[in-house]
């Protein structure tokens, strides 16, 4: 469901990590301490000392454990299938037989609604999934692959 948009914030980040570890650490390290102490540098040059590449692989650090952590938020589980989460899998949490109940159950609703049963909104894994998501993908917003990753996922 969010396949297209996980591959393209990986690659994302991968590509800024790899950026990151390319520049000149030692250069970084200096205009650092150049940075500490002129406080009358220009604008520009503060941005530049703020972004160096130490901070820049740190930043990706964080954000692939943001989106690890997004994507291992489970899906509502209980003992009664009709008050699981539609979504739900094993990894969730379901033994086998919560599993095949709930893949007739949700087998049932096809048949009646004539579409794939969806998150419930009590539930909201999905939901708080594509959020993340979409908010660590901002950042990329005049990647030229941008769009398609968003959009791919939403069909
Ligand atoms: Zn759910």
């Amino acid at each position: 469901m969010t396949a297209a948009l996980v591959a393209f914030l990986r690659a994302q980040f991968d590509e800024d990590d790899a950026v990151a570890r390319a520049a000149d650490a030692e250069l970084s390290t200096v205009f650092t301490r150049i940075a500490t102490f002129d406080p009358e540098m220009a604008a520009d040059e503060r941005h530049i000392m703020r972004h160096r590449p130490a901070r820049a692989h740190y930043e990706v650090v964080a954000k692939r454990l943001m989106l690890d952590e997004a994507l291992a938020s489970r899906h509502h589980v209980s003992a009664d299938q009709y008050e699981t989460c539609p979504r739900a899998t094993m990894a969730d949490g379901l033994d086998a037989r919560q599993q095949a109940a709930l893949n007739a159950l949700n087998d049932e609703h096809r048949q009646e609604d004539g579409r794939e049963p969806a998150c419930w909104d009590s539930c909201g894994r999905d939901a708080r999934v594509r959020r993340t998501l979409e908010l660590l993908a901002l950042p990329y917003v005049d990647h030229p692959d941008y769009m398609q990753a968003l959009s791919a996922d939403q069909a």
